[in-house]
């Protein structure tokens, strides 16, 4: 297969800087990807017949699965898995991040989303990430420090989970991650590299400066024993008595506290802000395709819309007798994620703020006439979003009266029970606002509101900023359904608005291309936001027939942070994304 011919990367290498110097340029205001590459591992699928837990990181993995083991749901694993992650891989989540569960009910044969995104201060207005002279910041001028913290929603979503589906006591679920945080866990080379190039972002803090570089200078080394004594104590405190002291009690003063300590990036949040917090139950936006039932995250994130969007485009087209190795089939597909992220990018939002047209944007007659925009010969020169049907623009939706006006990782678990755990959080840029309190670091998640309050025709923009507003989000957690109706594949990434690709890629390479789940993992990203169409560099042989096609390709490092898992004959097949420390164990 063309993926395989990996060698010819190094013949293609002067093309593809050249790619990357412009891609650069293009993209000043963002840094290319929340979280930069650390180097690949070859990895092989787990199966087991029984229960299956992947994982971005081995303690993570092995907490869920010892707790699946124990008879533990899919809920009691994935709250488990998370503790540690919050440990191991402070850079992609924590207590102080935000994140979505998808969750299917195998005795009810029901589907659950949860909404712990991070909620703006009731204070931030539209101009938050404006400067004085009307130009938006920087991203990292926004991003770090208290500015972009929003009110984490990670726990408060936990704790519902475990009210629905948790079978152990909430306590247990973290005594893997206390005794790693008081024992110490094992520095893994991916954190210490990051570390190694991210000093300068964290003169910000003293306390996560001294955590993560305990002379102040030299990063945590690969395989140190690191403990987290601050961290451990407050998991016992979540442990004994339950999330309110976070929301309510010392750990959101401190948390305050933490915010106002820099003077140049002090954050709005206050502890009404923080008490106020209301994790959200939201239907699954699901979709078919090719008979196949997808379901996924709805708004605030714009990741379940924009994929099946795409799909809904592609079932026009005969992708499974063109294959992957044809990049016509790539052509096709970036054509349809053009006009889906059209469409993301105009409409969606936080429903409960403005009027946004949803489902509508999925309705298969809708996506007829989109799809027909295709040629599946040629780039269109020009994309821009469509016009549902039933939809009146202008209108808008006075705020819900229940809300008061005011890095990433993906979990796949499947239990005994047959319950399905599709979970990603996310803390937005590595490390986040560079903050730390009570042994974990704070969310700048807030970058993901449009810096910019009106677009260039003097229209406000749906996703701007408002008090107790939801960031618009892309993570993708997804649970695709067999035309009868059994559960087939568990999916979900980090990468920011890439996630959405990255997953569609999947299921295509899965569904049409019949291949199998580490593979489709492994095979070289190829994808586009709108923009550009991005190759990722082991995929580089793909770019010259796609710029025939007309497109301006980019070619370079995509880190994704897939994990998945794929229900076939009776297994379970589970597996992580070799561009990270992943690991998949079932039994
Ligand atoms: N903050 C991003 C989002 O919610 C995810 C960032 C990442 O994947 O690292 O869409």
């Amino acid at each position: 297969m063309i993926y395989q011919r990996f060698g010819q990367i190094i013949g293609f290498f002067a093309l593809l800087c050249c790619f990357c110097v412009s891609a650069l340029a293009q993209e000043a205001q963002r840094p290319l990807a929340p979280e930069f590459a650390t180097g690949t591992q070859e990895k092989r699928a787990a199966f087991g017949q029984k229960f299956m837990a992947v994982t971005a990181h081995p303690d993570a993995t092995k907490a869920a699965y010892d707790i699946l083991k124990k008879g533990g749901t899919a809920a009691d694993a994935g709250i488990a898995a998370q503790m540690v992650l919050g440990l191991v891989e402070p850079q992609s989540s924590g207590l102080g991040s935000g994140g979505f569960v998808l969750y299917y009910d195998a005795k009810k044969n029901h589907l659950i989303t949860l909404d712990g995104r991070e909620t703006a201060p009731e204070a931030a207005g539209s101009h938050l990430f404006m400067n004085e002279d009307g130009k938006p910041m920087k991203f990292y001028e926004a991003a770090i420090g208290g500015r972009s913290v929003g009110v984490p929603g990670l726990l408060r979503m936990l704790e519902k989970l475990h009210a629905w589906q948790g079978q152990l006591p909430w306590a247990d679920l973290f005594d893997p991650a206390i005794r790693l945080a008081s024992e110490g866990f094992e520095v893994s080379v991916r954190l210490s590299k990051m570390l190694e190039k991210e000093k300068k972002r964290f003169e910000v803090d003293t306390t996560a400066k001294l955590y993560f570089y305990p002379d102040a200078i030299t990063p945590l080394r690969a395989e140190d024993k690191k403990q987290n004594p601050d961290y451990a104590i407050t998991l016992r405190q979540m442990a004994q008595h339950g999330v309110d002291d976070f929301y309510e009690g010392e750990i959101a003063k401190n948390i305050i506290a933490k915010l106002q300590e820099n003077s140049t990036s002090r954050g709005l949040m206050t502890l009404e802000d923080m008490a106020s917090y209301r994790t959200k139950e939201r239907q699954a936006v699901c979709g078919s395709y090719r008979g196949y039932k997808i379901c996924s995250m709805g708004e605030p994130s714009s990741g379940g819309l924009t994929l099946l969007s795409t799909l809904g485009m592609l079932e026009h087209f005969n992708l499974a007798s063109w294959g992957g190795d044809n990049p016509k089939s790539w052509h096709v597909i970036s054509e349809a994620s053009r006009l889906a992220f059209a469409d993301r990018n105009k409409y969606m939002a936080d429903p409960d703020f403005v009027k946004t047209p949803g489902a509508r944007l999925i309705d298969p007659t809708y996506l007829k006439k989109r799809a027909a925009l295709i040629d599946p010969d040629k780039a269109m020169l020009q994309v821009s979003a469509g016009t549902p049907s039933g939809w009146k623009k202008n209108v808008k939706r006075a705020p819900d009266p229940s809300i008061k006006p005011p890095g990433t990782t993906h979990l796949s678990i499947v239990d005994l029970y047959g319950n399905i755990l599709s979970m990603t959080s996310s803390i937005e840029n590595a490390f986040g606002g560079r903050l730390m309190s009570n042994g974990f670091l704070l969310n700048n998640q807030l970058t993901d509101f449009s810096f910019l309050p009106h677009d260039e025709n003097g229209k406000p923009i749906a996703n701007k900023v408002e008090g107790g507003k939801r960031p618009r989000s892309s993570m993708t957690p997804t649970i695709v359904f067999d035309p009868h109706g059994d559960p087939f594949m568990v999916i979900g990434s980090a990468g920011g608005s890439r996630i959405i690709g990255y997953v569609l890629q999947r299921i295509i390479a899965v569904i049409d291309w019949q291949m199998d789940i580490q593979s489709a993992l492994d095979m070289p990203h190829i994808l586009h936001r709108g923009k550009k169409l991005e190759v990722e560099e082991t995929g580089v042989e793909f770019a010259p027939a796609l710029k025939n096609f007309g497109h301006p390709v980019l070619v370079g490092e995509m880190n994704s942070g897939l994990t998945a898992i794929r229900f076939k004959d009776g297994m379970l097949f589970g597996a992580a994304d070799s561009r990270r420390d992943g690991v998949a164990m079932g039994k």
